[in-house]
């Protein structure tokens, strides 16, 4: 059997990352979230004091970290020099610091090819901003994953509500709106929708609505891959 890759891009609070766990479990795939990747690069820098505004230094110390995968119990776990940093790598701050960071080659190009070598030989379900332009050109399935910024403010909003977090929501929405030009308009791999990729818009769509979309793309590509079509 030859092994599928599923991409999944799109911007920040898209749902991306709900979705491409949801499918990789179903369908039995390795989920691979490169988000996880730059977040745990930029925590390194942060811990070291560096501006994320200094690439010299940045690039200068890429040599000095080692991003690892593991999964345990099913669960995707990032490694930053041996240590896992999962627990660590989900605050507003380390996020911005990865939006930053992610704009420079050394960084792009030390996970791009980490990205390439876990999905040479398996099944994945990849999730990020470059994967069907960049990372993986040649994947089976691309999916364009988007939804108003009000409805990604709004589910952003709720998760902090619920966790008991004070927010407010205009600063939220502003904060999505930064982020998507920042990754929209860097010169370096921008999130871009390659012109082969469905786009599915999850504002007014439920988890499992967008899921069943994907997951027909994906057995229709593994139909065909698998008959030599
Ligand atoms: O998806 P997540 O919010 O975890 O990603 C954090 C940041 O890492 C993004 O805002 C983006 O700048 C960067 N990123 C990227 N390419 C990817 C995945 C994430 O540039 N493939």
């Amino acid at each position: 059997m030859n092994n599928i890759n599923i991409a999944i891009d799109g911007p920040a609070g898209a749902g991306k990352s709900t979705i491409a766990k949801k499918i990789a479990a179903e369908l039995d795939y390795i989920y691979i979230d490169t988000g996880a990747m730059y977040r745990a690069m930029a925590l390194y820098f942060l811990r070291a004091g560096v501006q994320s505004s200094d690439e010299e230094t940045i690039s200068a110390k890429c040599g000095e970290i080692e991003i690892g995968i593991e999964y345990l119990c099913g669960v995707q776990h990032v490694f930053l020099n041996n240590e896992d940093v999962s627990g660590f790598i989900r605050t507003d701050e380390v996020g911005a610091y990865a939006s930053a960071c992610s704009v420079y080659s050394a960084v792009r190009t030390k996970l791009v090819e980490l990205q390439r070598k876990l999905a040479a030989n398996e099944n994945v379900v990849m999730d990020g901003r470059d994967i069907a332009s960049v990372v993986l050109p040649n994947a089976d399935v691309k999916v364009y994953l988007t939804a108003s910024v009000e409805e990604r403010a709004r589910r952003r909003y709720n998760e902090y509500v619920l966790s008991g977090q004070e927010c407010d929501f205009d600063r939220i929405k502003q904060e999505i709106e930064e982020r998507d030009y920042r990754d929209m308009h860097r010169d370096n791999s921008p999130l871009v929708c390659v012109e082969e990729a469905t786009v599915v818009d999850s504002s007014d769509m439920t988890i499992d609505e967008v899921c069943e979309q994907i997951m027909n793309l994906a057995k229709v590509a593994a139909a065909s891959k698998n008959s030599g079509i």
